[in-house]
């Protein structure tokens, strides 16, 4: 590409897969989807067929099972998943990116051997367990401990909203190994789900998002290998930001890939619903809302690619915080836009877009909240 100038086309590579992965959701995800979400039932043969497909692994390197893509083909998978079943898709990136990825990044040689190629080809999930009952967006405030015993480390307390607990075999876990260094006493761990003294909670009662899992894990006594710590002691909250860095573009794709839906049905509703003796089409108050939508996708779609495609430099961190906020909250009011033009009909379960309006307020939360993107933004600019 010559200097100055600006390709924003796809790879052939890059709409292959976008076409094979919205025709897997299309007809493996699609059918059952409402069913799930009613019955709250998480679709682990699907994640299975999309393990076998390379959707669980994409940035894994080849050498250790995985498919060896990039993050913007890692997005746009994450996009087609999300436009079909938002629960799905949340399930798929944290096993993608926050799992896999700081294992690949932050992981011993020999670690990497043991649990990618699991994780990668879809026989086991990942997990990550950041967020405490006290420690959320105040991550480095965690009081979940790990010390040292021999040639094992053990960990005790609990770890709160864990996607995929229950069903994921790895999680990604950040704790205290020495009470003294404040933000410099968290390390980060590979813990497996059945490590001694490892549980999981009851399932929690969602308002969205409901054929996924999220749980409580607690930690008692909890020994696993002394060769599963995650870079060097004492760099667990590196490893949380520089992973939360990286996967928030997994986030923004998410809800591109939504409010992408949130688009497709509101133009098919308008079309279709008579008032007034024509289409709701035809009045100018719904096609401006329309139009509003489509601009505002478009622009989370760029900031999106932009930012997957910057994943290696310096500026990485502060644009996919750009994209994840500026994706979330666009994405949310897409779909309050879309249930509006909807009518009382949006309202209703049997609509699809009412689906989407509880799933997708999650957005602005997970991995961040829009308040803690702003600051991350701000930092990226100006410094501390
Ligand atoms: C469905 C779901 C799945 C999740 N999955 C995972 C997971 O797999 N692993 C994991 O570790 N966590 C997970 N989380 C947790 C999620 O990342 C946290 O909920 C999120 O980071 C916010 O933390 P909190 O809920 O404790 O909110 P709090 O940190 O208590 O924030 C409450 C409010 O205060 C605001 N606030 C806080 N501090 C400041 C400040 N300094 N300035 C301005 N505003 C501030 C926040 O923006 C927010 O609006 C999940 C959460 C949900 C809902």
């Amino acid at each position: 590409m010559a200097s100055g100038s600006v390709d924003f086309s796809l790879t052939e590579d890059q709409e292959l897969l976008c076409s094979e992965v919205r025709r897997f959701a299309e007809e493996r995800i699609r059918p059952g989807v409402a069913e799930r979400d009613r019955h709250h039932e998480f679709p682990a043969e699907i994640l299975r067929e999309m393990g076998e497909m390379g959707l669980l692994g994409m940035m894994v390197p080849e050498a250790y099972g995985g498919a060896g893509l990039d993050a913007l083909s890692y997005c746009l998978a994450v996009e087609e998943i999300a436009r079909v079943c938002p629960a799905t898709a949340v399930t798929m990136s944290v096993t993608n990116s926050v799992c896999c990825w700081p294992i690949v990044r932050y992981g011993s040689e020999e670690l990497k051997n043991r649990v990618l190629p699991p994780l990668a080809s879809g026989a086991a999930l990942g997990g990550f367990g950041l967020t405490e009952p006290g420690a959320g967006s105040d991550a480095g405030s965690l009081r979940t401990t790990a010390r040292r015993d021999g040639d094992a480390w053990v960990l005790n307390g609990e770890k709160a909203w864990i996607t995929n607990a229950g069903f994921a075999k790895y999680f990604v876990v950040v704790a205290r190994t020495n009470p003294d260094a404040g933000k410099r006493g968290l390390s980060a761990f590979v813990v497996p789900a059945d490590a001694p003294g490892f549980s999981v909670g009851q399932p929690e009662e969602k308002m969205g998002l409901k054929a996924s899992r999220t749980a409580q894990i607690y930690f008692s006594d909890c020994r696993i290998p002394a060769a599963n710590l995650l870079a060097e002691e004492g760099q667990g909250l590196k490893v949380a930001f520089g992973t939360l860095d990286h996967s928030r573009l997994g986030i923004a794709a998410q809800a591109v890939g939504i409010h992408r839906r949130a688009l497709e049905l509101a133009v098919a509703y308008a079309k279709e619903r008579v008032q007034f003796g024509v289409p709701i089409a035809q009045h100018q108050a719904i096609q401006f809302r329309i139009a509003q939508i489509a601009t505002d996708l478009a622009a989370a779609r760029l900031l999106t690619h932009t930012a997957a495609a910057q994943e290696h430099t310096s500026q990485a961190g502060r644009l996919a915080a750009q994209a994840k906020l500026y994706a979330s909250e666009a994405a949310n009011r897409a779909c309050a836009e879309s249930l509006q033009i909807h009518g009382g009909n949006g309202f209703h379960d049997d609509y699809e877009i009412s689906r989407l309006y509880r799933d997708v307020r999650v957005t602005t939360i997970y991995e961040g909240t829009s308040e803690m993107q702003r600051m991350v933004i701000a930092r990226g600019l100006m410094g501390r």
